[in-house]
């Protein structure tokens, strides 16, 4: 038999192989069917395109370099070489977005920028887009600290001058440079190294708090309280998964009877080795790693589980107060997590105070306004926590929805001896009354810091001179005279 080659295609088929065994003939045969898929495959590629690639400039994404990232770091560990990353932020992004006049523009300087950041990095180096303003280029293993800071260095030359409609703008950038694995961290941390991306981000960070313009470095600098931080991030995680958190509770005393009119819930970490890790250490650094948002809703949870639980002896307390940390606050499902907790427990939100700093309220006032609202509408109350140590506006304490007032332990310390603190918590007595807002004073520790501060007009004291904060059945314990005396 002769064949001849009409026509050569190429195309990727899917092949379906068929055993046929027909009763007639008694002997198997094949049935061979082959199909075309070229379109699926085009379909599959530009799905995964779509999925790794940003549309507006046509680098690659976070998804992407975060996968090139992970290969990268994984053969640096195998080769005993080092990885790169620069991170770039272009600085004031929005400002300049702003004076350009309209948002086409501000998509056009990204995409100039995408370029001079693709035309400067190498051949083998990944582009990619992390966030609005944010570039990236990683430098893959054999890479040198030089290189890396040399790639910083030109990255920042080449975006600096830009024309728009015939106009210069003048563009500057924060850049964060880091390898991969870094030695002085990976000693101190004697355990997991972190990321190439969280260096990169650190380094940004720090290059962006030296007010922009500027490229720093990723180092531990051999200091030993940088391990120390390390060290402890690292247990911070292993607590999470270990539940070695607790609450303790301190109660708040109306100032003339004694009685309890409610208890601040206070976070403990009992650290395996160090013991009770005070909060002041945890909380920035649970901050800083994201992890405060998941110890917020921790606290939440067992908050208002353990006023089921008084509730259940006979221990009736007006409410429990808990700390709303800052970026808790800030998180778009904060709302929506704390009306499910509440449900899902089965309290009353009367039964809870949240406790927000003055710097929280004055941040973004009108967003405040919105979730303070939404949540008070429900029946939740705020207090304003360290009251007089951060700045607020008086006009606008007054539109927010609050309940109390905290006066800080500062201003109580030394109100026996100073003529100035007195004159501060006399004046903030006054707002409280003029507001309609009670008022707690924290931090009294003596008889004669509760008699003045009674004298002054203050309602209710909390402080070391009622209790400590105790954990739940020690404090019942010892308060049972003033629990009683509510209940
Ligand atoms: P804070 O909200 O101002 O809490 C009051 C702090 O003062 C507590 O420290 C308490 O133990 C301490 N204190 C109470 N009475 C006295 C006193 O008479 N004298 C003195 N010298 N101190 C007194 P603590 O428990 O170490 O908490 C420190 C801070 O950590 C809290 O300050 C709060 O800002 C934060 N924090 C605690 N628990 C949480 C939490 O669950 N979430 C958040 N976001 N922050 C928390
Ligand atoms: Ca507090
Ligand atoms: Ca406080």
């Amino acid at each position: 038999m002769t064949l001849t080659v009409v026509k050569s295609l190429t195309y990727p088929v899917c092949v379906e192989l068929r055993l046929i065994s027909t009763a007639a003939h008694g002997t198997p045969g094949f049935a061979v069917a082959a199909f075309d898929v070229s379109h699926w495959r085009e379909r599959e590629a530009s799905l995964a395109h779509a999925l790794h690639h940003d549309p507006l400039t046509g680098l690659e994404n976070l998804i992407a370099l975060k996968e090139a990232i992970g290969a990268a770091q994984d053969e640096a560990e195998l080769t005993r070489t080092h990885a790169g990353l620069v991170l770039l932020d272009i600085d004031d992004y929005q400002r300049i977005n702003r004076a350009l006049g309209y948002n086409a523009a501000g998509d056009e300087l990204l995409r100039e920028t995408a370029r001079r950041i693709q035309h400067t990095a190498g051949q083998s180096e990944r582009v990619a887009r992390v966030a609005s303003d944010e570039c990236a280029v990683l430098l893959p293993p054999g890479t040198t600290a030089e290189l890396a800071e040399g790639l910083g260095r030109r990255l920042l030359t080449a975006i600096a001058q830009y024309r728009h409609r015939g106009q210069p703008t003048h563009l500057s950038a924060s850049v964060g440079v880091a390898l991969y694995p870094d030695q002085a961290e990976k000693n101190a941390r004697n355990s997991v190294q972190t990321s190439l991306l969280r260096m990169a981000d650190l380094a940004l960070a720090q290059a962006k708090e030296a007010g922009g313009n500027a490229l720093v470095f990723y180092t531990l600098d051999d200091n030993p309280a940088d391990a120390e931080r390390l060290k402890l991030e690292a247990d911070l995680y292993e607590a999470v998964r270990n539940g070695e958190f607790s609450l303790f509770f301190q109660p708040i005393t109306k100032i003339h009877t004694g009685a309890v009119v409610g208890v601040e819930a206070l976070m403990r970490w009992n650290h395996p080795v160090h013991g009770l890790v005070p909060p002041s250490t945890f909380i920035p650094l649970a901050e800083s790693i994201e992890l405060v948002n998941y110890l917020g809703n921790w606290v939440l949870k067992a908050a208002c589980m353990q006023i089921v639980q008084w509730d259940a002896v006979g221990i009736r307390l007006d409410y429990v107060s808990v700390n709303v940390s800052q970026q808790q606050f800030r998180d778009k499902r904060f709302t929506a997590a704390v009306k499910k907790e509440l449900a899902l427990i089965g309290i009353d939100a009367r039964r809870l105070v949240f406790e927000i700093t003055e710097s929280l309220l004055m941040h973004d006032p009108e967003e405040a306004t919105r979730l303070l609202e939404a949540l008070t509408s429900i029946g939740i109350r705020f207090a304003v926590d360290d009251f007089g140590t951060g700045y607020s506006s008086l006009a606008y304490l007054q539109r927010f929805p609050l309940s109390k007032l905290k006066i800080d332990r500062s201003f109580v310390e030394n109100l026996i001896t100073s003529r100035n603190n007195r004159a501060i918590v006399s004046a903030v007595v006054g707002l409280a009354q003029s507001l309609g807002l009670e008022l707690v004073a924290e931090g009294v520790e003596t008889e004669a810091q509760r008699d003045l501060l009674a004298e002054l007009g203050c309602d209710h004291i909390q402080g070391w001179l009622i209790s400590h904060a105790l954990p739940s059945d020690e404090l019942a314990r010892s308060v049972s005279v003033e629990f009683a005396h509510v209940a």
